[in-house]
Order: structure tokens, then C-alpha cells, then sequence
């Protein structure tokens, strides 16, 4: 994937941060929604959003496990700047759930008109699919 669809990507994101930020969903850094499996939930996202992230993130070991982010140190993201679409719209406030899927599927949808314009493969799969290259 070329560097200008993965500037087009992080441009998307800037989008998606703003309409969080006007959301203003309540954060208290548990750092439990990296945490999958503690968490109960799995994070989804697009073969064009994962290499985004990886064009960008530190090293990590494979095999990664389902369980939780390879990214996630102290309870704080350090792929902070390419982490896809979920990582930037999930809030466990509750107050905010309904918003939260209004904006995923949104900015889906636009990813994916992205990836189609682009002729980039649509691939939607687990975290860590992608992060021990199953993607
Ligand atoms: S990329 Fe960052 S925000 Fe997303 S799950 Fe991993 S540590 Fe959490």
C-alpha cells in the first residue's frame, strides 16, 4: 500500500478524533479495552488500517496472542499515532455507546469507499491476525 492512501488513512483518523473529542466520552485509563480477553471484546479492523499501524508501531514478538495489544505498555498505547479506527472510537463509557457505533460506521464506510477508489484489498479481521502476518 503506497504512502499517499496511508496519509489519506491518517487524515480519516483526524476526522474520526475530532468527532470523538466533540462526543466527549469519559476515559479513566483502566487501559482494560487493550486487554482483551480480560475485557471480553475483540478488535476488528481493515487490512489497509493494519498497515497503517504496523507502517508506524514499535517492534513487537510474534506469535502475538488474542488476548491483548503487543502495543499496550503500562497501560498506555504506544502506537498511539497510526492505532486503527476501534481503538480510536472505543470508550467504555456508557454514556457513549450509542454515539461510538454511529462513528464506527461512519468512518467504515469511508475507509472502505477509500480502499475501493484505491483498488486496495478489503480484508476485516482480528488485531492479531494481522500482527503474525495472517492477514
Ligand atoms: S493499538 Fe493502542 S489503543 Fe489499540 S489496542 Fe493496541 S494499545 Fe490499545
Amino acid at each position: 500500500m503506497s504512502e499517499r492512501i496511508r496519509l489519506q488513512v491518517l487524515e480519516i483518523y483526524k476526522e474520526v478524533d475530532r468527532e470523538v473529542a466533540a462526543a466527549g466520552p469519559v476515559c479513566v485509563a483502566s487501559g482494560r479495552c487493550c486487554r482483551f480477553k480480560e475485557y471480553g471484546h475483540v478488535l476488528y479492523l481493515s487490512s489497509m488500517e493494519a498497515e497503517t499501524l504496523l507502517a508506524a508501531a514499535p517492534p513487537y514478538e510474534q506469535p502475538v496472542t488474542p488476548d491483548f495489544c503487543p502495543f499496550q505498555k503500562g497501560n498506555l498505547c504506544t502506537a498511539r499515532e497510526p492505532r486503527p479506527l476501534s481503538c480510536r472510537v472505543y470508550y467504555c463509557d456508557p454514556n457513549y455507546q450509542e454515539k461510538s457505533g454511529e462513528i464506527t460506521e461512519k468512518y467504515l464506510r469511508r475507509l472502505k469507499q477509500l480502499a475501493d477508489t484505491e483498488g486496495v484489498p478489503w480484508h476485516y479481521a482480528p488485531l492479531h491476525h494481522f500482527l503474525n502476518g495472517e492477514g
